[in-house]
């Protein structure tokens, strides 16, 4: 791939990212809310620290089952980026035949060419 269409991409994937990044920001923001509407007045200390290593252990223990959608999303884009890194983007991680630009406008993430990804699903 030329280094022009991996540029092209790379913001596509990134503009991407920012606005995964956002919604999840704001559902998480939705859900404190929700956790500390109990607490009147002062927030806890003690169950912000609670929630902290909850969220670290969480973290930790990423299995692609318990993220959700937009998680999941999120780190497609992310192994995609990781890609354009390693100048292996766009290129198939199975059989290793690029990918066409058609597919990869479509799915800026895909990790396989048409042909793979069609193998698997079956
Ligand atoms: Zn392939």
């Amino acid at each position: 791939m030329k280094a022009k269409d991996m540029k092209f991409f790379k913001q596509i994937l990134i503009k991407e990212k920012e606005r995964l990044f956002k919604d999840l920001d704001e559902k998480e923001k939705n859900n404190l809310g929700k956790s500390f509407k109990d607490i009147s007045g002062e927030v806890s200390s003690h169950k912000i620290h609670m929630a902290d290593i909850a969220s670290d252990n969480a973290e930790e223990n990423t299995s692609l089952d318990l993220l959700s959608s937009e998680e999941k999303h999120l780190k497609q884009i992310q192994n995609a980026l990781k890609r354009i890194e390693k100048k292996s983007y766009g290129i198939c991680t199975k059989c290793g035949k690029e990918i066409s630009m058609k597919r990869l406008k479509a799915v800026p993430f895909a990790e396989l060419c048409l042909n793979c990804q069609q193998t698997e699903e079956r």
